[in-house]
């Protein structure tokens, strides 16, 4: 079960095949002709529509299959995380913890199950055009993968879930840091056509180093647009 991870070590692709630069051709242009070529991220190195894959895009467009899937977990604070994300997620609170940050888990995996019975109620309190508004179907939500965790910060706690966590210094640090440790945040500004929600600063999403790195390297904001995959609202 574990095989089909290969996390960060996919990452370091040799170093430029390209014939080097004479070693006083420092010029911004020399760096920038010589870089282009430098090397193809493999954009087919893991499956996006296989639950246990860390490049699996979840939206609602795309529901998981199956539906009731239910991932290898490790725990890592008490809370259930899908075990490839597991060590990530330690190390990211650790350095945050080191930064005087104290970044906490608010949740991490839910199961199908889980979501169906917050989601039903939902429905049953305030119709369905508002639970779609507030909460994913079940099915369609990307913690039932076990790759996404929500995170709150002590300092603030008036801004959970909410979208002031993003100028909470946590959030800031998230923004920035999260990348180094193989997460993104996974519906970020200006993204809600694409993704089909609001922005969740608090909300990461594990990818894996190598993604991570690609996403901000080529400045791409969703999963959606850097693999050519349809998302926005619910079909019906
Ligand atoms: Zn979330």
């Amino acid at each position: 079960m574990a095989a089909l991870i290969g996390t960060a070590c996919s990452a370091q692709d040799p170093p430029a095949a390209a014939p080097g630069p004479d070693p006083v051709d420092t010029t911004a242009a020399a760096v920038r002709t010589t870089s282009a070529p430098r090397h193809e991220f493999d954009r087919t190195a893991h499956s996006t529509t296989d639950p246990a894959s860390m490049w699996v895009i979840v939206n609602k467009s795309h529901p998981i299959h199956p539906l009731d899937y239910e991932p290898a977990i490790t725990l890592v604070r008490g809370y259930q995380v899908a075990t490839p994300a597991a060590g990530p997620l330690t190390a990211l609170l650790a350095a945050s913890d080191r930064q005087g940050l104290g970044l906490k888990i608010a949740s991490a995996f839910r199961s199908f199950g889980y979501q169906e019975g917050v989601y039903g109620d939902l429905v049953a309190a305030d119709g369905r055009e508002e639970a779609d508004r507030v909460s994913a179907r079940p099915g369609y939500s990307e913690h039932q993968t076990g790759l996404a965790v929500d995170l709150v910060t002590p300092a603030s706690p008036a801004c959970d879930f909410e979208a002031c966590f993003a100028s909470t210094p946590g959030g800031r640090w998230l923004a920035h840091d999260a990348w180094r440790f193989g997460f993104v945040l996974r519906y970020g500004p200006g993204t809600a056509a694409v993704t089909g929600y609001s922005p969740e600063p608090w909300h990461l999403r594990y990818v894996g180093r190598a993604l991570a790195a690609e996403l901000r390297r080529t400045h791409t904001t969703t999963l959606e647009e850097f693999f050519g995959v349809a998302g926005g609202d619910y079909r019906s």
